[in-house]
C-alpha cells in the first residue's frame, strides 16, 4: 500500500502544485484550503484508469451517471463555509466520491455525510477508513430531508443541484450557520451562499454553475 502512495505521490507532486497554482490564480485564497487540496489524494477517489488526470482542474466520471466535483468548485464551496472560522458539525448532502467530505473534514468536528446511491457510499467510508479520517458519518438516504438526527449544523454543503432549496435543509441549519449549494434547472444553476440570521435568512449568489441533479428516494 506504502508503494501505491508513494509511486503516485512523487509523479503527480508537481501536478498538484499545478493545480494550487491554478486555484489561487482562480480566486481561491483561503491558505488552510490550499493545503488540504495540496494534501489530499485526489487520485484515490477516481477510478485508477483515471487517476493521471486526477490533478486536472476537471469534474470526472465515479460510475453510476455521477461525478466527483471540479477541485475549483470542492474549494469555493469550502471555503465559502470556513470563512467565519472552524465549524462543530457539518452536513453534506451528495458523498460521491467522498472527496468533497474529506477535504471538509479538516475544517469541522464532525462531517455528516448523505448519499442516494449505496456502492458509493461504501467505495467512500472504505476510503475514509483506509485515509484514517475518523471524523465522517455516512448515511445512506436522500439527503432531500438533511440528516435530522444531528441537527443543527454550523455549516451545509451540498454537491448536486436542485430547483429549489428544500426546507428541510433550512430547518436543519444553525443560527449563524451557513448552506452553500448548486440551485436551478440544468444549464442554468446558481451556487448560492445562506447565511440564518436570527431573523432569517439572507441569499449571496456566488458563481454559475454546473452539477449533476439532486434526485429523490434512494437505490
Ligand atoms: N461530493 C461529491 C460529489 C458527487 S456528485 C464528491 O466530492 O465526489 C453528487 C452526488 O450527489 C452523487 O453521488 C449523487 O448520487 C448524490 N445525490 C444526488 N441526489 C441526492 C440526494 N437526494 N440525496 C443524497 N445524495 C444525492
Amino acid at each position: 500500500m506504502i508503494s501505491e502512495y508513494r509511486g503516485i505521490g512523487m509523479t503527480s507532486q508537481r501536478t498538484r502544485e499545478r493545480l494550487v497554482k491554478r486555484l489561487e490564480e482562480q480566486g481561491i485564497h483561503n491558505v488552510s484550503v490550499l493545503d488540504a487540496i495540496r494534501q489530499m489524494p485526489r487520485h484515490l477517489f477516481v477510478d485508477e484508469a483515471l487517476a493521471s488526470r486526477s490533478y486536472e482542474d476537471i469534474a470526472l466520471p465515479i460510475g453510476h451517471g455521477q461525478t466527483i466535483s471540479q477541485p475549483y468548485m470542492v474549494a469555493r464551496m469550502t471555503e465559502a463555509l470556513v470563512e467565519t472560522g472552524p465549524l462543530n458539525k457539518v452536513l453534506e448532502v451528495g458523498t460521491g466520491s467522498g472527496y468533497q467530505a474529506a477535504i471538509m473534514s479538516r475544517f469541522a468536528d464532525t462531517v455528516y455525510t448523505v448519499e442516494r446511491i449505496e456502492p458509493l457510499l461504501t467505495r467512500a467510508r472504505r476510503l475514509f477508513v483506509k485515509l484514517k479520517i475518523r471524523n465522517i458519518r455516512v448515511h445512506y438516504s436522500d439527503g432531500t430531508w438533511g440528516w435530522p438526527e444531528n441537527e443543527p449544523y454550523d455549516g451545509i454543503i451540498v454537491t448536486a443541484a436542485p430547483v429549489e432549496i428544500p426546507q428541510a435543509l433550512l430547518q436543519q441549519l444553525q443560527i449563524g450557520g451557513r448552506l452553500v449549494m448548486p440551485v436551478g434547472q440544468q444549464g442554468k444553476q446558481k451556487l448560492v451562499l445562506i447565511s440564518r440570521t436570527e431573523s432569517g435568512y439572507e441569499r449571496d449568489v456566488l458563481n454559475q454553475v454546473s452539477f449533476v441533479p439532486l434526485l429523490s428516494g434512494t437505490i
